[in-house]
């Protein structure tokens, strides 16, 4: 399988393990970076997550349009990835999601912070953005460029930015981490819900969270052997290497 298809692969089992995980419902999406040509990404036509095909990822270029457009709806939120992309060539893997667990964390004054080692990847800080502190008032959603700029601009060098009243967006440097950041990120946000309201929180020092990201980046074993677990929680068997 070449690169391209071997990611097009990835692309469609990521959406069905956040589907899987609850990180995104009937809404949310996940791209990629193109991987032969860094001014494209991946992503599919606008679908539910859960029931992505092969057949639904279309390449789009960094101002949120469809390359080769066939007449298929894009999701109306794709310029969140193109700005994300334009803004932070490091990145190659977005997620944008609306889970309930991280919510709370965009509307109050309360910061969302590891609280333990397999949550170290959301990084020291979590900035929220606020659409209306540019925009006024809006539906909330992000839908042409100016909006997506602004959104990863605010992300700056962060790996995730949580969208007041709306949700988040993750962004990581590869498919698989965005997806793993994405859970965990869902994962701390309960735990820091619940240690809360037992008493004071001791988070993770910021040379734990430095500490846990770095090793990390230099392992794959960590990263295959959670793929293939969510991987087979969410059903695709089918699209695993064969
Ligand atoms: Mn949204």
């Amino acid at each position: 399988m070449s690169e391209i298809e071997q990611l097009r692969h990835d692309l469609v089992i990521a959406n069905r393990i956040l589907a899987h995980e609850g990180v995104v419902d009937g809404f949310g999406h996940v791209s990629a970076r193109h991987p032969e040509n860094p001014a494209r990404f991946l992503l599919s036509r606008s679908r539910s997550p859960e029931l992505v095909t092969i057949d639904d990822i279309r390449e789009f270029d960094l101002s949120g349009e469809m390359i080769d457009p066939d007449g298929s709806q894009s999701y109306l939120e794709r310029f969140i990835h193109a700005a994300i992309y334009e803004l932070h060539p490091e990145v190659n893997g977005c997620v944008h999601s609306h889970s309930e667990a991280l919510l709370p964390f965009g509307i109050t004054s309360v910061p969302l912070k590891p609280v333990f080692h397999n949550a170290s990847r959301i990084g020291r800080e979590v900035p929220v953005w606020d659409i209306a502190t540019k925009f006024g008032d809006t539906d909330l959603l992000v839908v042409n460029m100016d909006h997506g700029r602004d959104l990863a601009k605010s992300l700056a060098d962060n790996r995730l930015v949580l969208m007041r009243g709306h949700g988040l967006t993750v962004a990581t440097e590869a498919l698989h981490t965005v997806v793993t950041t994405a859970i965990y990120a869902v994962v701390n946000a309960r735990v820091q819900t619940t240690a809360m309201q037992m008493g004071d929180v001791k988070f993770l020092s910021e040379g734990e969270i430095d500490a846990a990201i770095s090793k990390a980046k230099k392992t794959t074993v960590g990263h295959k052997r959670i793929w293939e677990y969510l991987s087979r929680r969410a059903g695709c068997e089918d699209l695993l290497d064969s």
